[in-house]
């Protein structure tokens, strides 16, 4: 598949503010963040979509929410809560096509997620 930024940031061939890694993934802040805290979590296997998931990675996805659950408890606001979603394809917003579980938190999160303007 196509290389993205992400793939990039994997690679460490450009920059960004990496933390959390293990094996499976990489978490890091958000560019352009939505909330007082916002990072993204990404496996290391290049996956485009949540279309593109397939059973072989069952547990690698499972490992994401882990991944972000933990982060959430050592950045101290799991208990106040927070938000963790996936965009998939356009309709939905997705910019870069390799899944990433977005974490939000530090306000209160209005529901739904999207503005008129958005709608479809
Ligand atoms: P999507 O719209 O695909 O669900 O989310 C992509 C996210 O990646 C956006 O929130 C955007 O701000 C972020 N992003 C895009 N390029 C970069 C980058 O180079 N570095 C970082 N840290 N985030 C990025």
């Amino acid at each position: 598949m196509s290389e993205t930024i992400f793939s990039k940031i994997i690679k460490r061939e450009i920059p960004a503010d990496i933390i959390y890694e293990d094996e499976f993934c990489l978490a890091f802040n958000d560019i352009n963040p939505q909330a007082p805290v916002h990072f993204l979590v990404i496996p290391k296997k290049s996956i485009a979509t949540i279309n593109d998931i397939e059973e072989q990675d069952r547990e690698l996805v499972g490992h994401l929410y882990i991944a972000a659950a933990k982060i959430a408890k050592e950045k101290g606001f799991a208990d106040d809560g927070y938000r963790v979603v996936m965009n998939c394809n356009e309709s939905a917003g997705q910019t870069v096509f390799h899944i990433h579980l977005h974490v939000l938190a530090g306000k209160p999160l209005g529901w739904p997620p999207y503005t008129d303007k958005l709608k479809v």
